[in-house]
């Protein structure tokens, strides 16, 4: 075996999550060595393949599950805002790196797509209403529109309309400036911008098998999945961007912080349509509510996607269960995660959460034609000719302990770090991609805080000219932001007045 090369730091997973670190690190610190592991033989193999996940660029404009109805039919709209300025801070760096001319066009990987919501029914429509007029008070939803008006939905989702119950009760909410973010072109073209530089390479077809504790570091076993050759390399830094895999080698690290996390993986399929007779009538992406008892990953929705400059629509997610932690994974992903310190929690959660696991079961049951009635409710003269079934990315959902119920399933994401800032892994997958650079940026704060203060401070603040926060308050530092965000990245056109803000 041949020992021991040494980078400042290891990332394990060619996904979205690592190639965002990656790119970012280089950013803040030209000569950092580091080395992106993949085990695929290409960047965004598995969640961050454009098939695998639903490209919404996700900024609380149409999810209907990120703003909940109390009892007494109040909304809370702060999750919503919270991810809306996230997502700005995600486009802040693309368009960053896309000024600097080197990186290549945005236009290969976000395209403007207006984001709509759909309710059907009293119950739906009221809490609609409800939304909209709590949410459109907020600068960051102040463009959003709302109507009971068939003509008017009819225009805004053609495809939708015809074929409906004229006394259906039905509305809407509209904001134009939606996007499909293509996170697979995204990845492959940051890490060529990462490639391009010195001292970072991304080793494909190579797997992380182990991790132990060496000189304040870490030293990172990987195997060759071709030859079966192993390596050992010595990093200051770890970073476990393995997706859905991060949970295992996070346990392997043996970490203080890893102890009782399991994972509940959630498979996904898609109805896809390529047939350019029905694609052209839909440009939307339209969110409704999830059935009741669903996991919020469920709600379905009836997406436009630009992959490659092709347009196609996309159905779903229909959710399902599994035991693999990745779509290439193995069925004993699940079971080899059990450990004496999170048996506890993961039994506490499958005995809890025992609707959720029918749930699941009964979507993997689904007929073809079971799936196109759900479907249908969206566009009710759909034909089975045009639609094909497609299997989604993985998602593994956290289990945690909890001092109440023992463990609870939890739908968000959690950055895992080590007391000594050595290693951190990224476990959970909602709201994903679209929020990977906030989630990255809390990971140098929190793995490098004195850089992040000290020598980094001046890029970063170049790099971001406002955070979440102050775009959270600050209406006219948003409309500033997202003006020159939406032109550096060709999403609107320059005018007069977006001229004077880029
Ligand atoms: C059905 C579905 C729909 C989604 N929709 C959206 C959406 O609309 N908008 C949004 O923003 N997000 C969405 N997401 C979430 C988003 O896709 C993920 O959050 C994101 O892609 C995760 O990126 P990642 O880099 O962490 O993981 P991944 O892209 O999964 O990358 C992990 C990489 O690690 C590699 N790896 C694993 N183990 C090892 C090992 N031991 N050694 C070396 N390499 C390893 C894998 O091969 C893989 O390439 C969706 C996800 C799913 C599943």
């Amino acid at each position: 075996m041949a020992h021991n090369e040494a980078v400042d730091v290891v990332l394990v997973g060619a996904g979205i999550m690592s190639a965002t670190l990656a790119v970012l690190l280089k950013e803040l610190d030209p000569a950092i060595k580091l080395e992106v592991v993949e085990l695929m033989d290409s960047g965004a193999a598995e969640s961050s393949n454009p098939w695998n996940n639903a490209g919404t660029g996700h900024a609380g404009l149409c999810e209907l599950n990120y703003t909940p109805q109390a009892a007494d039919g109040a909304v809370d709209i702060k999750k919503a805002v919270h991810i809306n300025t996230q997502f700005e801070v995600s486009k802040q760096f693309w368009s960053y790196l896309t000024k600097k001319g080197t990186f290549g066009s945005c236009k290969s990987f976000i395209s403007p797509v207006p984001h709509l919501s759909f309710v059907q029914g009293d119950s739906g429509v009221s809490f609609l209403k409800e939304r909209f007029k709590v949410l459109s008070k907020h600068h960051a939803f102040a463009d959003m529109e709302y109507t009971e008006d068939k003509a008017t939905m009819a225009e805004w989702m053609p495809l939708m309309m015809p074929g409906r119950d004229p006394g259906e009760t039905l509305a809407a909410t509209r904001v134009i400036n939606g996007t499909d973010v293509n996170f697979g072109a995204l990845t492959n073209q940051l890490l060529k911008h990462l490639t391009s530089a010195p001292d970072a390479q991304v080793k494909y077809c190579k797997r992380v098998t182990g991790l132990k504790r060496s000189n304040g570091g870490w030293t990172v076993s990987i195997k060759d999945v071709n030859s079966g050759n192993t390596r050992e390399v010595d990093a200051k830094f770890v970073f476990l961007g393995a997706g859905g895999a991060a949970l295992p080698l996070l346990q392997a690290s043996g970490i203080e912080e890893s102890k009782g996390f399991g994972g509940f993986p959630i498979s996904g399929q898609w109805l896809r349509c390529d047939n350019p007779e029905v694609v052209k009538h839909h440009q939307a992406k339209v969110y409704s509510q999830a059935a009741v008892g669903s996991p919020p990953m469920s709600v379905p929705h009836l997406d436009t996607r630009v992959v490659d400059g092709k347009k196609s629509l996309l159905f779903g997610p229909y959710a399902g269960f599994t035991t693999k932690f990745l779509k290439h994974g193995s069925f004993m992903d699940l079971p080899l995660s059990v450990r004496a310190g999170n048996i506890g929690p993961m039994l506490a959660v499958a005995k809890n959460n025992m609707d959720l696991t029918k749930y699941l079961v009964s979507e993997v049951m689904q007929s073809m034609e079971q799936r196109l009635d759900s479907l249908r409710r969206f566009y009710p003269e759909a034909k089975a000719e045009d639609w094909r079934l497609e299997v989604a990315g993985q998602r593994v959902q956290i289990i945690k302990k909890d001092p109440k119920k023992g463990g609870i399933l939890q739908f968000g994401t959690e950055l895992v770090a080590a007391k000594d800032g050595s290693l951190a892994a990224l476990l959970g997958a909602s709201p994903g991609a679209s929020v990977t650079v906030s989630i990255m940026l809390e990971l140098i704060e929190k793995c490098f805080p004195s850089k992040a203060k000290g020598e980094w401070a001046g890029k970063l603040a170049e790099i971001f000219p406002a955070r979440e926060k102050v775009l959270e308050t600050d209406a006219a530092l948003y409309r500033k932001i997202n003006t020159q965000n939406n032109v550096a990245l060709e999403l609107v056109e320059a005018s007069s007045e977006t001229e004077s803000y880029a």
